[in-house]
């Protein structure tokens, strides 16, 4: 008899054991294939960790003092994570005090997750021949001289003879009909050469990345300096040689226009991977990869898991977004795993930004990654930047829009130029506040202001999503009198059409694209002019090059800078960059716009003139003074419970446990807001030996045992915002 140890999920959270299983010895089965196997009183699916033979199982399940249970089905012939996935899962585990079922089931896509229900992968019928001298008639020879040629799709064949031909074949004996699984269709490998010369800069940005020693380089270069075309370069060199490359691009940058430029240059022998396909979708694109039908992959954060096995080279671009941090766990960071799986097939990881984590920039000039920059833009100078004073403003009665950058906007539309107007805020209003009493409306389930949405006359909360109508009473007064206060897109784009009837705008923001492929249709609309202004919150903020926007207005751009995170300066910092270099991409020249109240921080100032150097400066000794990463490293653990008495205690004992090590601090525990009806703590260590740190929570999480419904304990190492 085998024993098979499997990782399962289980209901107890953090248990970070396999549970063992018999099977009889006729099955084979081997590391990293899925088996279905019970628990409690159901089947659940795991992953097969270790297998060995007794003697006999009585003796065996008499010696571990429990029953032994058989397994149910095995799932796969060939594991689902090949040696180095199943490493790789092992190694993420540890890195992010997280249980090991949790990276497996991250790392899978979800036709393959071990998970309780399997949904079989679309099968396709094709139309075989088995034994043509049956054919009799003038039909039926026609149907084996059809065959003949290969194997055919049942639809199709069906098409070609009518009705269900196929099975009156079948039935003859003449044909058989058997399954096989979808494949995409691909196509063979075709590069395209780019249409114009490289730049001196680009040249010598390539030789440098080619000739370094480092493993891992950082490509800084403004926005619009010709980083996509060095990837591209660097990406077809690579397929040339028949490695593969993997591209990781954040989920809000994988536009068509993304999609376009990559397909235009390297044929259809690419796969898109990203979490807008459907699992099918998702299934076949990692498929194409599996059995090498594709050398490119493009795609967001998951396709860093993708079941490589010869790769030349990894690419990141706009390394600094924080869409390349899973804010569930396991909460890795995809930078960190790029890393390792370069190592592992010896290639090299190129990091792409115009605003580079403090982070990556400081390891660059630290020498442990190669810096590469590109200073100059492709097209245009910078655009022209203005950072204009909106406590001024108010005072000349202009609340929403400043005089200036409505000038500016009458005459660019005049002139036939696209404007980018960036408002990080959904709704029409973000309070609704009782005139008579004071009242702010609040979600019932978490501790946050509703927002007031006027298309829909709805409240929402923007974080769990609990909608009511707005046309309500005061719960508090009685009264029904109230006042709209804040700044959201859809308050943006009436005021902005009142003043411009004329305009054709488009908004953009996470309610207008709810809908598959809406996102896609708003962008390709404005790429082919139909449309002047495209308003939205930080979606419209990056990535997006069309050279026919001169004006980019950036409202309430020190919005974020009243949050208590470390990082909130430097998030400010990015998307002011970021979104200002969406302005004169093409042969006009551009200007940027910048609303602000506090025009005196040095973060908002030297975002406007887009000064990365004196801003990583100014910040890093804002760091080093608060002991905040990179001088330190940290690691968050929350608590989450509708029972505060539960996660007071939990919380309070985690502190005082952690409190006993005197090589690193214990900060809170914090009371967080309530959220979606869960009341929060949260508990921050900081140190300078993050091994080490990661140890210590080892030991202490492996103790944890409650059960996921009561209280829900997370673990972010290095996370990336502490709001
Ligand atoms: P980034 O990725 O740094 O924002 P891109 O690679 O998107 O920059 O380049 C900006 C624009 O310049 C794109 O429209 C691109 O097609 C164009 N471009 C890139 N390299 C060159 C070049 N060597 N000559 C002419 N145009 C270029
Ligand atoms: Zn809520």
């Amino acid at each position: 008899m085998q024993i098979v140890n499997v990782w399962l999920e289980h209901p107890v959270m953090n248990l970070n054991r396999t549970f063992s299983y018999a099977l009889s010895d006729e099955v084979s089965v081997s590391r990293g294939v899925r088996v279905r196997v019970p628990l409690a009183n159901q089947t659940v699916t795991g992953i097969v960790d270790s297998i060995f033979t007794v003697d006999s199982l009585e003796e065996y399940s008499l010696k571990q003092g429990y029953e032994i249970k058989e397994v149910v089905e095995v799932l796969d012939e060939e594991p689902v994570l090949n040696d180095e996935l199943y490493e790789l899962g092992l190694w993420m585990a540890h890195e992010t005090v997280s249980p090991n079922i949790a990276c497996f089931q991250c790392m899978l896509p979800n036709k393959i997750k071990p998970k309780s229900n399997r949904k079989a992968a679309v099968l396709n019928y094709f139309v075989s021949l088995s034994d043509e001298t049956l054919a009799k008639t003038e039909k039926e020879k026609k149907a084996v001289e059809t065959l003949r040629n290969g194997d055919m799709l049942r639809s199709e064949f069906n098409k070609l003879f009518g009705g269900n031909y196929s099975n009156a074949l079948v039935k003859k004996g003449i044909c058989t009909i058997y399954e096989k699984e979808q494949e995409a269709s691909y196509e063979a490998l075709d590069i395209k050469e780019a249409d114009y010369p490289l730049t001196d800069e680009q040249k010598q940005a390539i030789d440098k990345i080619n000739n370094s020693k480092k493993n891992v380089i950082l490509l800084h270069g403004l926005t619009g300096s010709g980083k996509t075309e060095v990837y591209m370069q660097l990406a077809a060199q690579k397929c040339r040689e028949n490695k593969q490359v993997l591209i990781l691009v954040p989920e809000i940058s994988l536009t068509p226009q993304m999609v376009k430029r990559m397909t235009d240059r390297f044929g259809n022998n690419i796969a898109i991977y990203h979490s807008k396909l459907n699992d099918q979708q998702r299934y076949e694109q990692y498929q194409l990869v599996r059995n090498h039908k594709v050398k490119i992959v493009v795609g967001t954060r998951s396709a860093v898991f993708m079941p490589f096995d010869d790769l030349g080279l990894i690419v990141l671009d706009e390394e600094h977004d924080h869409s390349y941090k899973q804010d569930t766990t396991p909460k890795y960071h995809c930078r960190d795993v790029a890393i390792k799986r370069a190592q592992t097939h010896g290639c090299k990881v190129v990091l792409g930004s115009a605003t580079p984590t403090l982070e990556s920039y400081a390891r660059a000039i630290k020498n442990v990654y190669e810096l590469v920059e590109l200073k100059n833009r492709i097209h245009q100078q910078l655009p022209t930047s203005h950072l204009i004073d909106m406590q001024k403003e108010i005072r000349k009665g202009n609340t929403i829009i400043s005089s200036q950058l409505e000038k500016a906007l009458g005459e660019r539309l005049a002139k036939k130029q696209q404007a980018i107007l960036l408002l990080n805020r959904r709704g029409y209003t973000t309070i609704m506040k009782c005139r008579q009493c004071g009242k702010v409306v609040q979600c019932p389930n978490c501790d946050i202001a509703m927002s007031y949405h006027k298309d829909t006359n709805k409240l929402m909360c923007h974080v769990c999503g609990y909608e009511q109508s707005a046309d309500m009473n005061c719960p508090n007064c009685g009264a029904k009198n109230w006042n709209n206060y804040g700044l959201g897109t859809q308050r943006l784009f009436e005021t902005i059409q009142n003043k411009f009837p004329q305009a054709r705008i488009l908004r953009m923001d996470a309610d207008t694209t709810r809908n598959k492929g809406s996102h896609q249709d708003i962008l390709e609309a404005f790429g082919r002019g139909e449309a002047d202004i495209l308003l939205g919150t930080q979606m419209i903020a990056k990535g997006l090059d069309y050279p026919n926007v001169t004006l980019v207005g950036i409202f309430n751009a020190d919005a974020l800078l009243g949050r208590t995170d470390y990082r909130s300066v430097e998030v400010t910092f990015d998307l002011i960059v970021q979104a200002s270099g969406r302005s004169g991409r093409g042969y006009d020249s551009g200007e940027v716009y910048v609303q602000a109240y506090d025009c005196k921080h040095y973060g908002i100032k030297m975002a406007v003139n887009q000064d990365y150097i004196s801003f990583f400066n100014e910040e890093m000794n804002y760091r080093h003074i608060g002991n905040y990463p990179p001088y330190c490293y940290m690691i968050a653990i929350s608590f989450n419970s509708r029972n505060e008495e539960l996660v007071d205690d939990v919380a309070y004992s985690a502190s005082e446990h952690f409190r006993q090590f005197d090589d690193f601090r214990t900060l809170g525990p914090s009371q967080l807001p309530k959220q979606i009806s869960e009341y929060r703590r949260r508990i921050v260590l900081k140190g300078s030996k993050r091994a080490e740190l990661i140890e210590r929570v080892w030991d202490w999480y492996r103790e944890q045992n409650f059960n996921k419904n009561q209280l829900k304990i997370q673990v972010d190492v290095d996370p990336y915002v502490l709001d």
